[in-house]
Protein backbone atom coordinates (compact mmCIF):
# COMPACT_ATOMS: atom_id res chain seq x y z
CA UNK A 1 0.00 0.00 0.00
CA UNK A 2 0.77 3.46 -0.60
CA UNK A 3 0.67 5.74 2.44
CA UNK A 4 0.99 9.62 2.18
CA UNK A 5 1.90 11.48 5.23
CA UNK A 6 1.21 15.36 4.78
CA UNK A 7 3.92 17.05 7.23
CA UNK A 8 6.82 16.31 8.81
CA UNK A 9 6.20 17.81 12.27
CA UNK A 10 6.07 15.77 15.60
CA UNK A 11 2.81 13.96 13.87
CA UNK A 12 4.33 13.07 10.69
CA UNK A 13 7.24 11.61 11.66
CA UNK A 14 5.85 9.93 14.15
CA UNK A 15 3.37 7.91 12.16
CA UNK A 16 6.32 7.15 9.72
CA UNK A 17 8.79 6.13 12.56
CA UNK A 18 5.61 3.65 13.42
CA UNK A 19 5.25 2.32 10.18
CA UNK A 20 8.76 1.91 9.32
CA UNK A 21 8.53 -1.32 9.69
CA UNK A 22 5.40 -2.04 8.33
CA UNK A 23 6.32 -2.90 4.29
CA UNK A 24 4.63 -0.28 3.03
CA UNK A 25 4.92 2.23 0.61
CA UNK A 26 5.25 5.48 3.13
CA UNK A 27 6.14 9.07 1.75
CA UNK A 28 6.16 11.98 4.43
CA UNK A 29 5.86 15.57 2.07
CA UNK A 30 6.92 18.40 3.93
CA UNK A 31 6.22 21.90 2.41
CA UNK A 32 9.13 23.49 4.65
CA UNK A 33 12.98 22.83 3.85
CA UNK A 34 13.39 20.97 7.22
CA UNK A 35 11.86 18.85 9.81
CA UNK A 36 9.98 19.30 13.64
CA UNK A 37 7.17 22.16 12.65
CA UNK A 38 6.70 23.73 15.67
CA UNK A 39 8.88 21.06 17.20
CA UNK A 40 12.19 21.96 16.24
CA UNK A 41 15.40 23.97 17.47
CA UNK A 42 17.34 26.13 15.80
CA UNK A 43 20.79 28.29 16.72
CA UNK A 44 20.85 32.14 17.40
CA UNK A 45 23.94 33.34 18.53
CA UNK A 46 25.21 30.00 19.53
CA UNK A 47 22.08 29.66 21.53
CA UNK A 48 20.14 26.17 20.92
CA UNK A 49 16.59 27.58 20.59
CA UNK A 50 13.17 25.88 20.43
CA UNK A 51 10.09 27.73 18.53
CA UNK A 52 8.39 28.76 21.98
CA UNK A 53 9.15 27.17 25.46
CA UNK A 54 8.91 23.31 25.32
CA UNK A 55 9.23 20.51 27.54
CA UNK A 56 8.49 16.57 27.95
CA UNK A 57 6.07 16.28 30.53
CA UNK A 58 3.77 12.82 30.65
CA UNK A 59 2.46 10.64 32.71
CA UNK A 60 2.35 7.83 30.17
CA UNK A 61 5.63 5.48 31.66
CA UNK A 62 5.77 3.99 28.28
CA UNK A 63 5.78 7.02 25.81
CA UNK A 64 8.14 8.09 28.16
CA UNK A 65 10.36 5.15 28.06
CA UNK A 66 10.00 5.02 23.94
CA UNK A 67 11.00 8.86 23.90
CA UNK A 68 13.71 9.10 26.05
CA UNK A 69 15.24 5.68 24.65
CA UNK A 70 15.35 7.76 20.92
CA UNK A 71 16.98 10.67 23.09
CA UNK A 72 18.89 11.11 26.07
CA UNK A 73 16.83 13.57 28.28
CA UNK A 74 17.22 14.85 31.55
CA UNK A 75 15.00 14.95 34.47
CA UNK A 76 14.61 18.33 35.74
CA UNK A 77 12.99 20.06 39.05
CA UNK A 78 10.58 22.56 37.18
CA UNK A 79 11.64 25.93 38.19
CA UNK A 80 7.94 28.45 37.39
CA UNK A 81 6.90 31.49 38.90
CA UNK A 82 3.59 33.54 38.09
CA UNK A 83 3.66 37.23 37.85
CA UNK A 84 0.55 38.81 38.44
CA UNK A 85 -0.29 42.43 39.78
CA UNK A 86 2.95 43.55 40.36
CA UNK A 87 4.04 40.24 42.40
CA UNK A 88 5.76 37.12 41.96
CA UNK A 89 3.79 33.62 43.44
CA UNK A 90 4.15 30.01 42.55
CA UNK A 91 3.20 27.83 39.53
CA UNK A 92 1.34 26.08 40.25
CA UNK A 93 -0.70 28.35 41.59
CA UNK A 94 -0.87 28.11 45.69
CA UNK A 95 -4.00 29.32 46.69
CA UNK A 96 -2.75 29.70 50.51
CA UNK A 97 -0.04 32.31 48.94
CA UNK A 98 -2.65 34.36 46.97
CA UNK A 99 -4.70 34.97 50.33
CA UNK A 100 -1.25 35.24 52.09
CA UNK A 101 0.45 37.96 49.44
CA UNK A 102 -2.67 39.74 48.44
CA UNK A 103 -3.86 40.58 51.77
CA UNK A 104 -6.40 42.37 52.68
CA UNK A 105 -8.48 43.53 49.84
CA UNK A 106 -8.19 40.65 46.98
CA UNK A 107 -7.57 38.19 49.65
CA UNK A 108 -10.96 39.14 51.02
CA UNK A 109 -12.65 39.04 47.74
CA UNK A 110 -11.49 36.11 46.84
CA UNK A 111 -12.63 33.92 50.19
CA UNK A 112 -15.62 35.81 49.76
CA UNK A 113 -16.54 34.95 46.61
CA UNK A 114 -15.23 31.66 47.25
CA UNK A 115 -17.51 31.19 50.31
CA UNK A 116 -20.80 32.63 48.54
CA UNK A 117 -20.85 31.17 45.34
CA UNK A 118 -23.20 29.65 43.37
CA UNK A 119 -22.22 26.08 43.02
CA UNK A 120 -23.88 24.51 39.44
CA UNK A 121 -23.75 20.67 38.47
CA UNK A 122 -20.58 19.90 36.29
CA UNK A 123 -23.08 19.54 33.10
CA UNK A 124 -24.30 22.52 33.78
CA UNK A 125 -20.76 24.15 33.61
CA UNK A 126 -21.72 25.81 29.97
CA UNK A 127 -18.34 27.77 29.08
CA UNK A 128 -15.20 27.74 30.80
CA UNK A 129 -16.23 31.02 32.86
CA UNK A 130 -19.22 29.28 34.22
CA UNK A 131 -16.46 26.21 35.34
CA UNK A 132 -14.31 28.54 37.22
CA UNK A 133 -17.35 30.74 38.87
CA UNK A 134 -18.68 27.69 40.27
CA UNK A 135 -15.32 26.02 41.70
CA UNK A 136 -13.66 29.22 42.81
CA UNK A 137 -15.71 32.15 42.61
CA UNK A 138 -15.70 35.26 40.84
CA UNK A 139 -12.53 36.45 43.38
CA UNK A 140 -10.14 34.24 41.86
CA UNK A 141 -11.77 33.88 38.25
CA UNK A 142 -11.38 38.02 37.67
CA UNK A 143 -7.82 37.88 39.31
CA UNK A 144 -6.17 34.89 37.55
CA UNK A 145 -8.42 32.57 35.24
CA UNK A 146 -10.51 35.22 33.19
CA UNK A 147 -7.22 37.85 32.15
CA UNK A 148 -5.15 34.95 31.63
CA UNK A 149 -7.54 32.34 28.98
CA UNK A 150 -8.88 35.70 27.60
CA UNK A 151 -5.19 36.88 26.52
CA UNK A 152 -4.59 33.51 25.31
CA UNK A 153 -7.48 32.83 22.79
CA UNK A 154 -8.51 36.84 22.22
CA UNK A 155 -12.01 36.00 23.52
CA UNK A 156 -14.31 36.47 26.58
CA UNK A 157 -14.67 34.05 29.17
CA UNK A 158 -17.70 32.91 28.82
CA UNK A 159 -17.09 32.40 25.23
CA UNK A 160 -14.53 29.56 26.02
CA UNK A 161 -15.37 26.04 25.82
CA UNK A 162 -15.46 24.07 28.85
CA UNK A 163 -13.30 21.83 27.40
CA UNK A 164 -10.63 24.22 28.17
CA UNK A 165 -11.10 23.84 31.59
CA UNK A 166 -11.28 20.03 31.91
CA UNK A 167 -8.07 19.96 30.19
CA UNK A 168 -6.30 22.70 31.99
CA UNK A 169 -7.94 23.27 35.38
CA UNK A 170 -6.24 20.31 36.32
CA UNK A 171 -7.94 20.71 40.07
CA UNK A 172 -11.68 20.58 41.01
CA UNK A 173 -11.48 23.23 42.95
CA UNK A 174 -9.63 25.19 46.24
CA UNK A 175 -9.35 22.53 48.41
CA UNK A 176 -7.61 20.24 45.69
CA UNK A 177 -5.93 23.39 44.52
CA UNK A 178 -4.32 23.76 48.44
CA UNK A 179 -3.67 19.95 48.66
CA UNK A 180 -2.48 19.60 45.28
CA UNK A 181 0.10 21.66 46.24
CA UNK A 182 1.33 20.31 50.00
CA UNK A 183 1.68 16.93 47.28
CA UNK A 184 3.94 18.61 44.87
CA UNK A 185 2.46 18.30 42.19
CA UNK A 186 3.75 18.85 38.66
CA UNK A 187 7.84 19.00 40.03
CA UNK A 188 9.83 17.53 37.42
CA UNK A 189 9.87 17.58 33.28
CA UNK A 190 12.14 15.92 30.80
CA UNK A 191 14.19 17.86 28.74
CA UNK A 192 16.99 17.06 26.21
CA UNK A 193 20.48 16.67 26.76
CA UNK A 194 21.63 18.66 23.83
CA UNK A 195 19.81 19.43 21.02
CA UNK A 196 16.92 21.33 22.16
CA UNK A 197 13.63 20.21 22.09
CA UNK A 198 13.87 19.51 18.52
CA UNK A 199 16.29 16.67 18.47
CA UNK A 200 13.28 14.64 19.41
CA UNK A 201 12.38 15.18 15.93
CA UNK A 202 15.74 15.13 14.56
CA UNK A 203 15.93 11.51 16.34
CA UNK A 204 12.54 10.21 14.44
CA UNK A 205 14.09 11.85 10.47
CA UNK A 206 17.51 9.79 11.20
CA UNK A 207 14.77 6.75 11.54
CA UNK A 208 12.71 7.53 8.62
CA UNK A 209 14.11 10.28 6.93
CA UNK A 210 14.45 8.36 3.69
CA UNK A 211 11.03 8.28 3.36
CA UNK A 212 10.88 12.72 4.04
CA UNK A 213 10.33 14.27 0.66
CA UNK A 214 11.05 18.32 2.05
CA UNK A 215 9.96 21.83 -0.39
CA UNK A 216 7.22 19.17 -1.35
CA UNK A 217 3.92 20.91 -0.35
CA UNK A 218 0.19 19.53 -0.67
CA UNK A 219 -2.19 21.54 -2.68
CA UNK A 220 -5.02 19.38 -3.59
CA UNK A 221 -6.86 16.33 -2.49
CA UNK A 222 -9.19 14.47 -4.22
CA UNK A 223 -10.57 11.44 -3.87
CA UNK A 224 -10.35 8.50 -6.29
CA UNK A 225 -12.93 6.31 -7.37
CA UNK A 226 -11.15 3.65 -7.20
CA UNK A 227 -10.33 4.05 -3.43
CA UNK A 228 -8.06 6.84 -1.66
CA UNK A 229 -6.35 10.30 -2.92
CA UNK A 230 -4.96 11.70 -5.61
CA UNK A 231 -2.94 14.32 -4.19
CA UNK A 232 -1.86 17.69 -5.85
CA UNK A 233 1.95 18.29 -5.24
CA UNK A 234 4.42 21.31 -5.74
CA UNK A 235 8.38 20.84 -5.80
CA UNK A 236 10.59 23.37 -7.12
CA UNK A 237 7.76 25.34 -8.43
CA UNK A 238 6.69 22.09 -10.52
CA UNK A 239 3.07 21.12 -9.69
CA UNK A 240 2.62 17.14 -9.85
CA UNK A 241 -0.14 14.10 -9.01
CA UNK A 242 0.57 11.42 -6.87
CA UNK A 243 -1.80 8.71 -5.96
CA UNK A 244 -1.93 7.07 -2.56
CA UNK A 245 -3.87 4.83 -1.02
CA UNK A 246 -4.64 5.73 2.13
CA UNK A 247 -3.46 9.24 3.68
CA UNK A 248 -2.22 10.85 7.03
CA UNK A 249 -3.06 14.53 7.44
CA UNK A 250 -1.16 16.61 9.95
CA UNK A 251 -2.15 19.78 8.50
CA UNK A 252 -4.94 22.31 10.30
CA UNK A 253 -7.87 20.20 10.05
CA UNK A 254 -9.83 23.24 8.79
CA UNK A 255 -6.79 23.76 5.44
CA UNK A 256 -8.04 19.83 4.90
CA UNK A 257 -10.95 20.13 4.70
CA UNK A 258 -10.82 23.33 2.41
CA UNK A 259 -8.43 21.44 -0.02
CA UNK A 260 -11.65 18.23 -0.23
CA UNK A 261 -14.36 21.21 -0.84
CA UNK A 262 -15.71 21.60 2.74
CA UNK A 263 -15.86 24.29 5.30
CA UNK A 264 -15.11 24.06 8.88
CA UNK A 265 -15.49 27.18 10.86
CA UNK A 266 -12.30 26.13 14.01
CA UNK A 267 -10.72 29.47 14.66
CA UNK A 268 -6.43 29.53 15.91
CA UNK A 269 -4.77 31.98 17.94
CA UNK A 270 -1.49 33.42 16.54
CA UNK A 271 1.39 33.93 18.60
CA UNK A 272 4.55 35.92 18.14
CA UNK A 273 7.84 34.93 19.90
CA UNK A 274 10.30 37.57 20.46
CA UNK A 275 13.65 36.26 20.96
CA UNK A 276 15.77 38.80 22.79
CA UNK A 277 19.87 37.90 23.62
CA UNK A 278 20.00 39.64 27.09
CA UNK A 279 23.64 41.49 28.32
CA UNK A 280 23.45 39.19 31.32
CA UNK A 281 24.62 35.74 32.08
CA UNK A 282 21.53 34.74 33.78
CA UNK A 283 17.66 36.52 34.00
CA UNK A 284 16.21 33.93 36.20
CA UNK A 285 16.66 30.53 37.25
CA UNK A 286 13.26 29.68 36.12
CA UNK A 287 12.75 27.35 33.09
CA UNK A 288 9.56 29.76 32.63
CA UNK A 289 7.78 32.40 33.96
CA UNK A 290 3.86 33.40 33.22
CA UNK A 291 2.62 36.72 33.17
CA UNK A 292 -1.07 36.86 34.15
CA UNK A 293 -2.16 40.16 33.61
CA UNK A 294 -4.64 41.11 30.60
CA UNK A 295 -3.16 44.36 30.05
CA UNK A 296 0.74 42.68 29.96
CA UNK A 297 0.71 40.92 26.34
CA UNK A 298 3.52 38.90 27.38
CA UNK A 299 2.15 35.64 27.80
CA UNK A 300 5.31 32.58 28.84
CA UNK A 301 9.00 33.65 29.06
CA UNK A 302 11.38 31.12 28.95
CA UNK A 303 15.43 31.22 29.10
CA UNK A 304 17.00 28.08 27.18
CA UNK A 305 20.05 28.40 29.60
CA UNK A 306 18.08 26.76 32.26
CA UNK A 307 17.03 23.98 29.79
CA UNK A 308 20.57 22.13 29.30
CA UNK A 309 24.30 22.68 29.85
CA UNK A 310 25.35 22.77 26.45
CA UNK A 311 24.78 26.77 26.02
CA UNK A 312 27.86 29.36 25.77
CA UNK A 313 29.93 29.63 28.69
CA UNK A 314 29.26 33.63 27.61
CA UNK A 315 27.93 36.29 29.87
CA UNK A 316 25.12 36.13 28.32
CA UNK A 317 21.74 34.57 27.69
CA UNK A 318 18.55 34.37 25.74
CA UNK A 319 14.91 34.75 26.66
CA UNK A 320 11.91 33.57 24.23
CA UNK A 321 8.82 35.65 25.06
CA UNK A 322 5.43 34.23 24.15
CA UNK A 323 2.63 37.09 23.35
CA UNK A 324 -0.82 35.90 22.14
CA UNK A 325 -1.52 39.05 20.58
CA UNK A 326 -4.02 40.27 18.22
CA UNK A 327 -2.16 42.59 16.93
CA UNK A 328 1.62 42.44 16.92
CA UNK A 329 2.79 44.23 19.93
CA UNK A 330 6.12 46.26 20.26
CA UNK A 331 9.48 45.29 20.77
CA UNK A 332 9.37 48.00 23.56
CA UNK A 333 6.16 46.92 24.92
CA UNK A 334 7.92 43.50 25.32
CA UNK A 335 10.86 45.22 27.06
CA UNK A 336 9.30 47.59 29.24
CA UNK A 337 6.89 44.55 30.47
CA UNK A 338 10.23 42.29 31.70
CA UNK A 339 11.56 45.91 32.70
CA UNK A 340 8.51 45.79 35.09
CA UNK A 341 8.45 42.51 36.32
CA UNK A 342 12.29 43.44 37.09
CA UNK A 343 13.88 41.32 34.64
CA UNK A 344 15.53 42.89 32.12
CA UNK A 345 16.93 46.61 31.70
CA UNK A 346 16.63 47.76 28.67
CA UNK A 347 19.85 49.03 27.57
CA UNK A 348 20.86 45.21 28.32
CA UNK A 349 19.19 43.84 24.95
CA UNK A 350 21.40 43.46 22.40
CA UNK A 351 19.46 41.86 19.50
CA UNK A 352 16.22 40.58 18.90
CA UNK A 353 14.11 38.69 16.22
CA UNK A 354 10.44 37.21 15.86
CA UNK A 355 8.96 34.08 15.00
CA UNK A 356 5.57 34.65 14.18
CA UNK A 357 3.18 31.12 14.43
CA UNK A 358 -0.11 31.84 12.46
CA UNK A 359 -1.78 29.08 14.23
CA UNK A 360 -0.01 28.50 17.70
CA UNK A 361 -2.93 27.77 19.89
CA UNK A 362 -6.57 25.92 18.71
CA UNK A 363 -9.38 28.17 20.08
CA UNK A 364 -11.48 26.38 22.01
CA UNK A 365 -14.66 28.80 21.50
CA UNK A 366 -18.02 27.32 22.62
CA UNK A 367 -18.94 27.03 18.77
CA UNK A 368 -16.21 24.73 18.28
CA UNK A 369 -17.89 22.20 19.80
CA UNK A 370 -20.43 22.11 17.18
CA UNK A 371 -17.51 22.52 14.37
CA UNK A 372 -15.90 19.47 15.76
CA UNK A 373 -18.97 17.48 15.46
CA UNK A 374 -19.50 18.83 11.79
CA UNK A 375 -15.88 17.74 10.88
CA UNK A 376 -16.42 14.42 12.56
CA UNK A 377 -19.52 13.53 10.48
CA UNK A 378 -17.62 14.80 7.48
CA UNK A 379 -14.29 13.32 7.76
CA UNK A 380 -16.05 9.94 8.91
CA UNK A 381 -17.07 9.78 5.78
CA UNK A 382 -13.52 9.41 4.37
CA UNK A 383 -12.09 6.42 6.09
CA UNK A 384 -8.85 6.42 4.57
CA UNK A 385 -7.94 9.49 5.05
CA UNK A 386 -6.69 10.46 9.16
CA UNK A 387 -6.17 13.27 11.17
CA UNK A 388 -2.98 13.53 13.58
CA UNK A 389 -1.30 16.28 15.90
CA UNK A 390 -1.94 19.34 17.12
CA UNK A 391 -4.14 21.66 14.62
CA UNK A 392 -5.10 18.51 12.63
CA UNK A 393 -7.13 17.18 15.52
CA UNK A 394 -7.45 20.74 17.05
CA UNK A 395 -6.21 19.84 20.22
CA UNK A 396 -3.73 21.48 22.22
CA UNK A 397 -2.21 18.19 22.51
CA UNK A 398 1.57 17.85 22.80
CA UNK A 399 4.38 16.00 21.78
CA UNK A 400 4.45 13.18 23.80
CA UNK A 401 0.84 12.80 23.12
CA UNK A 402 0.78 12.97 19.69
CA UNK A 403 3.22 10.28 19.60
CA UNK A 404 0.93 8.19 21.27
CA UNK A 405 -1.87 9.18 19.36
CA UNK A 406 0.58 8.55 15.73
CA UNK A 407 0.61 4.90 17.32
CA UNK A 408 -3.34 4.51 17.81
CA UNK A 409 -3.49 6.09 14.00
CA UNK A 410 -1.02 3.40 13.08
CA UNK A 411 -2.61 0.91 13.96
CA UNK A 412 -5.94 1.60 12.79
CA UNK A 413 -4.12 2.30 9.46
CA UNK A 414 -2.90 -0.95 9.94
CA UNK A 415 -5.93 -2.93 10.86
CA UNK A 416 -8.15 -1.45 7.84
CA UNK A 417 -5.44 -2.38 5.71
CA UNK A 418 -4.88 -6.13 6.74
CA UNK A 419 -8.81 -6.68 7.07
CA UNK A 420 -8.61 -5.35 3.43
CA UNK A 421 -11.89 -2.90 5.06
CA UNK A 422 -10.52 0.86 4.81
CA UNK A 423 -14.00 1.18 6.23
CA UNK A 424 -12.58 0.92 9.69
CA UNK A 425 -10.39 3.27 9.70
CA UNK A 426 -11.18 6.70 11.92
CA UNK A 427 -10.21 10.62 11.51
CA UNK A 428 -8.71 10.58 15.01
CA UNK A 429 -9.86 10.14 18.94
CA UNK A 430 -10.74 13.69 20.09
CA UNK A 431 -12.79 14.60 16.72
CA UNK A 432 -14.61 10.42 17.20
CA UNK A 433 -15.05 10.75 20.55
CA UNK A 434 -17.23 14.45 20.28
CA UNK A 435 -18.92 13.31 17.31
CA UNK A 436 -20.43 9.81 19.03
CA UNK A 437 -20.91 12.08 22.00
CA UNK A 438 -22.96 15.07 20.11
CA UNK A 439 -24.50 12.99 17.59
CA UNK A 440 -27.46 14.26 17.80
CA UNK A 441 -26.12 17.79 18.48
CA UNK A 442 -24.11 17.14 14.85
CA UNK A 443 -27.76 16.03 13.05
CA UNK A 444 -29.20 19.16 14.19
CA UNK A 445 -26.38 21.15 12.82
CA UNK A 446 -26.37 19.49 9.77
CA UNK A 447 -29.70 19.90 9.10
CA UNK A 448 -29.22 23.32 9.44
CA UNK A 449 -26.22 23.50 7.42
CA UNK A 450 -28.10 21.98 4.60
CA UNK A 451 -27.84 24.06 2.00
CA UNK A 452 -25.76 22.28 -0.87
CA UNK A 453 -26.38 18.50 0.59
CA UNK A 454 -22.68 17.76 1.30
CA UNK A 455 -22.78 17.48 4.80
CA UNK A 456 -26.56 16.29 4.33
CA UNK A 457 -25.33 13.22 2.89
CA UNK A 458 -23.04 11.81 5.64
CA UNK A 459 -25.71 12.54 8.12
CA UNK A 460 -27.67 9.48 6.70
C1 LIG B 1 3.50 28.06 22.22
C2 LIG B 1 3.58 26.57 22.20
C3 LIG B 1 4.17 25.89 23.27
C4 LIG B 1 4.24 24.50 23.27
N1 LIG B 1 4.83 23.84 24.32
C5 LIG B 1 5.01 22.50 24.26
C6 LIG B 1 5.72 21.80 25.26
O1 LIG B 1 6.15 22.37 26.25
N2 LIG B 1 5.91 20.46 25.11
C7 LIG B 1 5.46 19.77 24.02
O2 LIG B 1 5.70 18.58 23.90
N3 LIG B 1 4.74 20.41 23.07
C8 LIG B 1 4.51 21.74 23.17
N4 LIG B 1 3.82 22.39 22.19
C9 LIG B 1 3.11 21.60 21.19
C10 LIG B 1 4.01 21.09 20.09
O3 LIG B 1 4.80 22.10 19.55
C11 LIG B 1 3.07 20.56 19.03
O4 LIG B 1 2.15 19.69 19.62
C12 LIG B 1 3.75 19.78 17.94
O5 LIG B 1 4.93 20.39 17.53
C13 LIG B 1 2.75 19.71 16.78
O6 LIG B 1 3.22 18.86 15.80
P1 LIG B 1 2.37 18.61 14.48
O7 LIG B 1 3.17 17.71 13.64
O8 LIG B 1 1.00 18.24 14.86
O9 LIG B 1 2.22 20.04 13.80
P2 LIG B 1 3.30 21.03 13.21
O10 LIG B 1 4.47 21.12 14.10
O11 LIG B 1 2.56 22.28 12.92
O12 LIG B 1 3.78 20.33 11.87
C14 LIG B 1 3.03 20.40 10.68
C15 LIG B 1 4.01 20.29 9.52
O13 LIG B 1 3.26 20.30 8.32
C16 LIG B 1 3.93 21.13 7.38
N5 LIG B 1 2.95 21.62 6.40
C17 LIG B 1 2.01 22.60 6.58
N6 LIG B 1 1.29 22.76 5.45
C18 LIG B 1 1.77 21.86 4.57
C19 LIG B 1 1.41 21.53 3.22
N7 LIG B 1 0.40 22.15 2.57
N8 LIG B 1 2.11 20.55 2.59
C20 LIG B 1 3.11 19.88 3.24
N9 LIG B 1 3.50 20.17 4.50
C21 LIG B 1 2.82 21.14 5.16
C22 LIG B 1 4.52 22.24 8.23
O14 LIG B 1 5.59 22.87 7.55
C23 LIG B 1 4.97 21.48 9.46
O15 LIG B 1 6.28 21.01 9.36
C24 LIG B 1 3.72 23.78 22.18
C25 LIG B 1 3.15 24.47 21.11
C26 LIG B 1 3.08 25.84 21.11
C27 LIG B 1 2.45 26.56 19.95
Amino acid sequence: MRIGIMGAGAAGLSAAWFLRDSGHDVHVLEAGDEVGGLARSFDWHGFRCDIAPHRLYTNDERVLRELTSLVPMNRMRRNSRIFIQGKWVADPVNAAEIMLKFLPFKSLAIGWHYLFRKRVPEDQEDSFEAMVLSRFGRGLNEFFFKPYSEKLFGIPGDQISPEWGRRKLRVSGFKDMIRRNTKLYFRSFHYPKEGGYGSICDALYAHVGESVHLQTRLEGLTERESGGYTARLRHDGQAYDEDFDVVISTLPISNVASLLGETIGLRFRAADIYYLLVNQRQVSPNHWVYFADGDYCLNRVSEFRNFQGAQPDEDRTVLCCEVTATERASLEKVVAELHAAGMVNPEDVLDSMIIPIARAYPIYDRASDQELALAAAFFGRHPRLHLLGRNAQFAHRDVDEIFDEARYVVERVLEGIAADNLGGASPGRRIVQLGEADAEHVLEALAERDTDGRLAASAE
